[in-house]
């Protein structure tokens, strides 16, 4: 059956932002309510969290006590946000929210009965109560959500590998699966920032994560642990497996085309491998990491070592 989808966009710059009095009284009924009292209430309500499923959960539930609906659906690109509500209808409509010129997401409403024109008319008066607290928490996401990348190589950071590490190693051990971990250093890269310059060498370290994260399935698992050094987290992958892709990495950063005004940069890059023990800490399997690493480096660089 095809879907009825009517498209509509809403600029909350033009769209008519009705001031709502305070010092009402807060004792509202739950069900139903006027388009007044849900208004005044969703204002609130909204503003309590930064979370945009717990802002979406409470604004879907709270609007169906003037317009029941089946379905919400949110869907932001640039954060990576796809949330629903609900049970799919046949019906449905769809807003894109903007502020300023800034894009807020796209929300279809879904209902099995078609949307009546009046109720299009208070869904979209009630949306307004949800600039202010979805532009917030977008934000909020945003400033997070690059607290914990390294801007240089566009990878995790430290304090992203510590909460992701503990993560993983928590699931590894309820599901019983393995869990290995690359510690992978570029070899004498001081010799290409004292040739090339330090900006080549930023490059480079560009360059390096590029390969990296071009072999691997999941790129969010790729942190940058020091300067020329980056850590990569396999979730259920054991010993034999992560020396596979160890090996791979190691062959496509050496064959990457790295180049600095024109010429072409040679570089490889060392590898430590370690796979969790049973009981092990997050510490001690970094440690297995880099011991081998050291031992890749003592045994003439470019290549893997497997921890003992
Ligand atoms: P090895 O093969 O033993 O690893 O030798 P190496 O030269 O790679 O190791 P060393 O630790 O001696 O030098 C690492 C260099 O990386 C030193 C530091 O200046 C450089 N470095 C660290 N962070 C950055 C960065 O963000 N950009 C650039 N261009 N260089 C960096
Ligand atoms: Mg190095
Ligand atoms: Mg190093």
């Amino acid at each position: 059956m095809k879907t009825p989808t009517q498209t509509n966009a809403i600029d909350f710059d033009s769209a008519k932002l009705q001031r709502l009095g305070f010092g009402q009284p807060s004792l509202l009924p739950r069900h139903p309510a006027t388009i007044f009292q849900l208004r005044q209430q969703l204002g609130m309500q909204l503003q309590t969290s930064l979370e945009p499923q717990h802002i979406l959960a409470v604004f879907f539930r709270e609007i169906q006590r003037l317009v029941p609906l089946d379905a919400l659906q949110y869907r932001h690109e640039a954060s990576d946000l796809r949330l629903e509500f609900g049970h799919r209808g046949h019906h449905s409509v769809s807003y894109s929210l903007s502020h300023e010129g800034e894009h807020l997401g796209e929300l279809i409403f879904r209902r099995n009965q078609r949307l009546l024109e009046e109720e299009l008319g208070q869904l979209e008066s009630l949306l307004a109560a949800l600039l202010y607290p979805m532009r917030n928490a977008l934000l909020y996401r945003a400033a997070t959500r690059s607290a914990l990348r390294d801007p240089l190589t566009d990878t995790g950071n430290r304090i992203a590998m510590d909460q992701t590490l503990q993560r993983e190693i928590d699931m590894a051990r309820r599901h019983m699966s393995p869990l290995s971990l690359l510690m992978l250093d570029i070899d004498h890269f001081k010799t290409i920032n004292d040739t090339h310059g330090h900006a080549a060498g930023d490059n480079v370290l560009r360059a390096v994560a590029g390969a990296i994260k071009g072999q691997l399935r999941n790129v969010d698992m790729v942190f940058r642990f020091g300067g020329e050094e980056f850590l990569i987290l396999l979730s259920n992958t054991g010993r034999d497996a992560a020396a596979m892709v160890g090996e791979r990495l190691r062959h496509a950063a050496q064959t990457q085309d790295y180049r600095a005004e024109g010429t072409r940069i040679e570089l490889t890059v060392s590898l430590g491998c370690s796979t969790l023990l049973a009981a092990e800490s997050a510490e001690s399997l970094l440690r297995r990491a880099d011991n081998a690493l050291y031992v890749a480096k003592r045994e003439g660089r470019n290549r893997l070592a497997m921890a003992g």
